[in-house]
């Protein structure tokens, strides 16, 4: 799996050349104001991975904020407590919150007013779908199928333009017996290629990991490319150096099942995968393949994309 680049464009474009008519500053590194040329491409793309959406798939769209309590009976804390975003908001009485915005005015730091609120910023649009398919109870012999997508967040600031604190991913998740979740991510392996080829990328896919938290999670991340439980679609985006990750082929095995007492209709703990697609990322990936003039795109690029 782990082959050449499939070339079909020249070299990319240096991203930060073109930074200016696609992605504006807003005071945050990773936090980008987005200009109409890139959400042309970002509607596109959408409307593209839409027309792969298999059928008897559950279509949510989903907040940027999910409940705090369920991230965290979803073990997300043990793996990615580094990369979390959590909600806080100004607390007290009508008093305190005025101190506490006097503190503001007065250019003293305000922010010991903060309290911890029940809502985290979601790190990956599949994450609520556990507990819905918790509470509907057993699964249906066939599984079930969900196309799900919201703006992200993870604490990972950069001055790199494909590495966003504040980011749009688009995902279809399987919950189902092992077999259902091997079949869905070999048919979303070919479908990701298929789309990456009617985009024009270079791409490769390779085997993967998360980035785990500390010491103990290099282990883990070994571990899941031993298991071969993640790849990803990689794009040549800086002209120089590391591949782009864009799109991610994800097999959970039990993980969510234990934790959310997924049954299969056998009754044995459900499996689960997903397969998610960096909209920016593969935005940003367009681009820098085909240059900032989306009128002097390929026309079959043009044309899987509509515009
Ligand atoms: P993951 O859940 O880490 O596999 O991420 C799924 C997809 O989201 C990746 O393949 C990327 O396309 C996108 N993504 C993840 N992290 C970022 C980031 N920091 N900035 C932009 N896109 C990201
Ligand atoms: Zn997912």
């Amino acid at each position: 799996m782990n082959v050449a680049f499939k070339q079909s464009v020249g070299p990319p474009q240096s991203l930060d050349a073109i930074a200016e008519a696609l992605l504006l500053p807003t005071g945050v590194d990773g936090v980008y104001a987005r200009t109409a040329l890139f959400e042309q491409a970002a509607t596109g793309l959408t409307t593209l991975i839409s027309r792969y959406r298999e059928p008897d798939t559950e279509v949510l769209r989903l907040p940027p904020v999910m409940s705090r309590r369920q991230l965290q009976q979803s073990g997300y804390l043990e793996s990615f407590p580094h990369l979390l975003g959590c909600v806080s908001c100004v607390a007290g009485d009508e008093a305190q919150i005025r101190a506490s915005v006097a503190r503001c005015q007065a250019g003293d730091d305000w922010t010991g007013a903060l309290a911890v609120a029940d809502l985290v910023l979601s790190p990956a649009a599949c994450y609520p779908v556990y507990p819905l398919v918790s509470s509907r109870g057993q699964l249906p012999a066939a599984g079930l199928k969900f196309d799900v997508a919201c703006d992200c967040f993870r604490r990972e600031p950069s001055q790199l333009l494909d590495r966003l604190q504040s980011f749009r991913m688009r995902e279809y998740v399987c919950v189902g017996t092992p077999e259902q979740v091997a079949d869905f991510r070999a048919r979303w392996m070919k479908r990701a290629a298929a789309i990456a080829g009617q985009l024009g990328l270079a791409c490769r896919i390779e085997p993967a990991s998360d980035p785990f938290f500390g010491r103990g999670g290099k282990l883990l991340a070994m571990s899941q490319i031993e298991q071969a439980l993640k790849f990803e679609l990689v794009v040549l985006l800086h002209s120089a150096g590391e591949p782009t990750a864009c799109v991610s082929l994800n097999d959970h095995r039990d993980h969510f099942g234990a934790a959310w007492n997924l049954r299969t209709a056998a009754g044995a703990v459900a499996h689960s995968g997903c397969v998610a697609f960096g909209i920016d990322r593969l935005a940003l990936a367009l681009f820098a393949s085909h240059g900032v003039e989306l009128a002097r795109w390929p026309t079959r690029v043009r044309q899987a994309l509509r515009v």
